[in-house]
């Protein structure tokens, strides 16, 4: 089916209807996978609550207003966001990027080819990156410019805003991973990302709409429990003790994990779903640093065993919060550095938007940040452990995060581990600054509410679905080839494959497992007695 042509004015169109209805058949094709289960519509009685009007998916959950009312608050709000975001005083942080980028694109429609939701869509109109831009700088015009106010469709100011219009935006900002594989292609330098984050912003910061997971669930709980996750400092401490004996009971003699170590060289932050989901990569990280004899620490202190910051995708606000908190925990534990564990979004939080915030006694000057990759790539370097490659005679291949390797440039040292440590690696085509998004980013990895997880899985993950099989066509065959890793060093990367690989049984079938990149470090110590990978498990 040809997609629909659909304009930004579209946008405002009042009624239920979608503007699209995504099928199976219509999507992006993955060779090698036999069938495909079709997308299945919601409930019936969601159509009463819920808005669907873009694609007939719902991330926000956004309640249709009741009254007149509250669809004019809805509008007015938005205004007064709106302009906030275009005041260099109350946008700070991001005012000259979004107007520099609002105000030179060509509409060459190069970013679109760059685009993994557009082209796992099947080319849909509305995932175009330039898409949602060119409808909120119609609205800008049409609301914040004398021509737009005065001429409005004659000089292309003719998106009107109405609560669907929001509601459309609302859902809109949350079909694109933020992985800005657009910008990287884009002849111009436009960073239709950051336009799309800085929608997100407006929408969480101004009307309170973002997905509950992120801010709700996710950063507002952090910075009132201590986790994401909801774990408490008890919780963390009863984790640690877990994984010591999970450790003892691996390797076959204990290691004590250091905690609230004053003075230590490093304060190790992992993402907190790291221990609940996949203990056994902080327990590898224990098992490394110990082994090469590095100074390290965690810490117990609420925010402190958490490096998730979702901020970063929403909210300004609760991005400086999280951020100054974890810099503080550090300067008093005294520690030399801060290195962030295998996690995309906490890495470049950390390590390059916190620059905005962190200043003074917490500057990068005081307390350096990096990301772990550099630190494991010298281990393997500097030969501080003895690695055996044929205990990883497996094939590999490598995803690389967005937020690493696109937007911080940390490209080789994973790739100098896993050539020291995997004898049967190989790229997914294209990878490195080039790769594209595992179709978590930006938060979905745990956006599980309503229907989104069928859209994350059919579109948004799609690419690397694609690109995985590609990379082991040769080696599909169950039988032949009992086990094939996609080694994902990130944490929300390794939740949107575990869940895609589920999706479309490809362990089953294949016998696809991914997992992170310590644990194919440890599996390949040599002074271990037994593998560290379960080549049975798929989790
Ligand atoms: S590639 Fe850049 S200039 Fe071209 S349409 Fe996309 S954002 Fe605009
Ligand atoms: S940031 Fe990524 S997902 Fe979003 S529009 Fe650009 S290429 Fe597409």
């Amino acid at each position: 089916m040809t997609p629909r042509r659909v304009t930004p004015r579209d946008m405002a169109r009042k009624g239920d209807q979608p503007l699209v209805s995504l099928r199976v058949e219509d999507l992006m094709s993955i060779p090698h996978l036999e069938e495909e289960d079709p997308i299945q519509p919601p409930p019936p009685s969601w159509a009463e609550k819920y808005d669907r009007s873009l694609d007939g998916f719902t991330t926000v959950g956004l309640t249709k207003p009741r009254t007149p009312e509250e669809e004019d608050d809805l509008v007015s709000r938005f205004l007064s966001g709106l302009k906030k975001l275009f005041d260099p005083q109350e946008n700070w942080t991001f005012c000259q990027p979004l107007r520099l980028s609002l105000e030179y694109c060509m509409k060459c429609q190069t970013c679109s080819e760059a685009c993994h939701v557009y082209l796992a869509s099947g080319r849909q109109e509305i995932y175009r990156p330039s898409y949602r831009a060119e409808v909120l700088r119609r609205i800008w015009q049409r609301y914040f410019t004398p021509s737009g106010r005065l001429l409005r469709s004659l000089v292309g100011a003719d998106v009107e805003l109405n609560w669907q219009t929001i509601a459309r935006l609302a859902e809109s900002a949350h079909r694109c991973t933020l992985c800005r594989r657009c910008t990287q292609y884009c002849p111009m330098g436009v960073d239709n990302g950051l336009i799309t984050r800085e929608l997100r912003k407006l929408l969480s910061q101004e009307l309170g709409i973002a997905p509950a997971e992120i801010i709700e669930k996710g950063a507002v709980q952090q910075l009132r429990v201590g986790s994401s996750t909801g774990m408490r400092p008890s919780g963390f401490r009863d984790t640690i003790e877990f994984l010591e004996e999970e450790i003892g009971e691996r390797i076959g003699r204990p290691i004590k994990i250091p905690v609230d170590k004053k003075g230590a060289d490093i304060l190790l932050l992992h993402n907190a779903g790291e221990f609940l989901s996949w203990p056994e990569n902080p327990a590898a990280f224990a098992i490394l640093l110990d082994a090469a004899g590095i100074s390290w620490t965690l810490s117990s202190e609420p925010l402190g065993y958490d490096a998730v910051n979702y901020g970063l995708w929403n909210d300004d606000v609760e991005f400086a919060r999280i951020a100054v908190r974890q810099a503080r925990i550090a300067k008093e534990l005294g520690v030399k550095k801060i290195v962030i564990g295998e996690c995309g979004h906490a890495t470049k939080a950390m390590v390059v938007i916190a620059d905005r915030v962190l200043t003074g006694d917490l500057s990068s000057s005081e307390i350096p940040r990096e990301s772990c990759l550099p630190l494991l790539a010298e281990i393997v370097r500097k030969q501080a452990i003895r690695f055996d490659p044929s205990r990883n005679n497996f094939p590999v291949t490598l995803h690389d995060p967005c937020n690493l390797s696109r937007a911080m440039g940390i490209v080789q040292p994973q790739r100098e581990i896993l050539k020291a440590i995997s004898p049967q690696f190989r790229e997914l085509t294209p990878s490195g600054v080039h790769n594209y998004c595992c179709g978590g980013g930006s938060g979905f990895a745990i956006c599980n509410s309503y229907n989104f997880p069928t859209w994350r899985h059919k579109v948004g993950a799609r690419m690397k679905v694609r690109q995985v099989l590609e990379a082991f066509a040769q080696e599909l065959d169950p039988e032949r080839y009992p086990f094939k890793y996609v080694c994902a060093p990130c944490s929300n990367c390794k939740g949107t494959l575990r869940d895609a690989i589920s999706h479309y049984g490809l362990w089953e079938k294949h016998r696809v497992n991914y997992g992170g990149l310590v644990e194919l470090m440890v599996n390949a110590m040599a002074d271990l007695d037994k593998p560290f990978i379960d080549f049975e498990d798929f989790h």
